[in-house]
């Protein structure tokens, strides 16, 4: 059967196609700068009109009905969604829902999801949450230590994000030290331009680094990551900052910009750092001093781990920072592998679809 894989993002749309139980890919792409000024596609539903068009021409399909189910990423899951879900009015509307909480992913998601619904011939759509694998984090690990009203009226409490990713890790981790899921203790760590770590025990999350927002945690491209709030507060008196423009700074300005001052992209901040800026070298320093420390924790937490594994465009290509990362885990912890495994979330979207639409029909 084949398999499209659907991620609508706010001003692009990825998509994978693949054979299934195969799980081979057959055609991929992405539609970029949707809405922006200069591009001829404006909105998502031409996005997704694009895509049907290149997957018509470019693949080897013949026609929309050769598409047997199609897998959406939705940001945004809530405290509803702990696994995969076919996509009915209901989960429409519980997904709209969950905007309130990613207000910039979930309509993007639902546009997509919606205009699919429309132009495919298949309804078997099904929706994977990037919040659903850190749903079984314990209680302790997702409430946090404010007023206890605000979770019961706003339902502020950690999340985690990246789950199809650390769930794809997780599985692959499993094949390499070919050993059953269910018999390993895992920390899988996400470094991409957003970057999150999870603790994986027996193949469920039971903590990650990413919270209420994909900004907690480890420090990112442009995001700070943990920090003390009331030096926040600190600075928005100071420079007199509204609400708005302290959002921007923390998740658009810090991080490897903010503190070297060059650019986002790790790439670029290792060449400066070589030709001898200090700024370039410390925020380096803080992103695998902040590393560490997670790792460190998580290994506590776990009281074991069978690997480390690394993952996302930072994980994958700077296997310098993981050997550097690796010694320090051996000297404490020897018989602890440190993986590099390269991330396919849109894969693991597919997986999961798969494994929704036979388990559908044997139930009928
Ligand atoms: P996203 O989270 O947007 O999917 P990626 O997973 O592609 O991002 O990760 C982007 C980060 O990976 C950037 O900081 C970039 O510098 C880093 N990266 C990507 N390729 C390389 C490479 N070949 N060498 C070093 N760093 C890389």
């Amino acid at each position: 059967m084949n398999i499209l894989v659907i991620n609508s993002g706010s001003s692009s749309i990825k998509y994978k196609l693949f054979s299934f139980p195969k799980e081979s890919l057959i055609d991929k792409g992405e539609i970029e700068k949707i809405g922006e000024t200069k591009s001829k596609i404006k909105n998502h539903t031409q996005g997704i009109d694009e895509i049907i068009n290149k997957i018509l021409t470019k693949s080897s399909l013949n026609s929309l009905e050769d598409i047997d189910a199609v897998g959406h990423r939705v940001v945004h899951g809530g405290e509803k969604f702990k696994q995969p879900h076919l996509i009915n009015k209901t989960v429409i509307k519980q997904i709209q829902k969950c905007s309130e909480l990613a207000p910039l992913h979930n309509p993007a998601n639902l546009a997509g999801i919606k205009h699919c619904l429309k132009s495919f011939p298949t309804n078997f759509q099904v929706a994977v949450f990037d919040t659903a694998f850190h749903q079984t984090i314990p209680r302790s690990g997702y409430i946090y230590p404010i007023p206890y009203k605000y979770y019961k009226k706003y339902k502020v409490r950690k999340y985690g994000f990246h789950g199809t990713s650390h769930q794809f890790i997780a599985q692959k981790a499993a094949v390499i030290l070919k050993k059953p899921l269910d018999r390993l203790k895992l920390i899988t760590a996400h470094l991409g331009n957003g970057c999150s770590i999870t603790a994986i025990d027996k193949g469920r999350s039971v903590a990650t680094s990413m919270g209420f927002t994909p900004l907690e945690g480890l420090m990112m491209g442009t995001r700070c990551g943990d920090i003390d709030v009331a030096a926040i507060f600190n600075i928005m008196r100071k420079e007199g900052l509204t609400i708005d423009q302290t959002d921007k700074i923390l998740n658009k300005k810090s991080g490897f910009l903010g503190v070297s001052g060059i650019s986002n992209d790790l790439r670029s901040v290792v060449k400066a750092a070589k030709g001898g800026s200090q700024r370039a070298r410390l925020a380096i320093d803080i992103f695998i001093n902040r590393l560490k420390k997670y790792i460190g924790a998580y290994l506590f937490y776990l009281g074991r781990a069978d690997a480390v594994c690394f993952t996302g465009g930072i994980g994958e290509n700077n296997p310098d920072m993981v050997k550097s990362i690796e010694r320090k885990i051996k000297n404490i912890f020897p018989k602890t592998k440190v993986l590099i495994i390269p991330t396919d979330e849109e894969l693991m979207i597919a997986k999961l679809t798969y494994q929704l639409f036979i388990k559908n029909k044997r139930g009928k």
